[in-house]
């Protein structure tokens, strides 16, 4: 497994729409532990999205389990492949952050509970809810698999967004 570089906004990958991913083959098994290694390499990083890593390609990895603001129901290390969210309910605003805006923090209104499905990484079709900080962080990598980024979803430029001197 290695580590692979993140990319960095305005890179214009960032912006594209992600295309699903037809069959989980030897070199995308290699890629999911790649981003998995990757996403555990950023301490208090909750997800990663395959788009981040320079791959158009519809593959998100969310571990919110070290957050103290995970819901005790998380599901830990989860990797969905053509994730779909098929019902969201209520709403939760959240200071979020993300590894390719590294400079700034935003305040992001999304489905406080939603139920998701999609494949994990051995092809199985998987479904659950998600709730809190695991529902966001997989709203977030869900957005840059069609090319939207936190930015895009705050209200005020001038009070929902905020500056940050590193990476946590
Ligand atoms: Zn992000």
């Amino acid at each position: 497994m290695s580590i692979l570089p993140v990319i960095k906004y305005p890179h214009p990958l960032l912006k594209t729409k992600c295309k699903p991913v037809s069959k989980i083959n030897a070199k995308i098994s290699k890629l999911i532990d790649d981003m998995i290694e990757t996403i555990y390499s950023f301490p208090g990083c909750v997800g990663i999205s395959a788009p981040k890593v320079g791959k158009p390609l519809r593959i998100i990895i969310f571990d919110v389990s070290k957050h103290k603001k995970a819901p005790p129901s998380n599901h830990n290390l989860t990797v969905m492949v053509n994730p779909v969210m098929i019902e969201k309910k209520g709403k939760t605003i959240t200071r979020e952050g993300c590894l390719s805006l590294p400079d700034f923090t935003g305040n992001v209104t999304r489905a406080e509970s939603i139920k998701v499905k999609g494949k994990d990484k051995h092809s199985k079709r998987i479904e659950f809810y998600l709730v809190g900080l695991e529902s966001v962080a997989f709203q977030h990598e869900l957005d840059h698999l069609d090319g939207i980024l936190f930015i895009d979803r705050i209200s005020s430029l001038k009070t929902d967004i905020f500056t940050r001197k590193r990476y946590l």
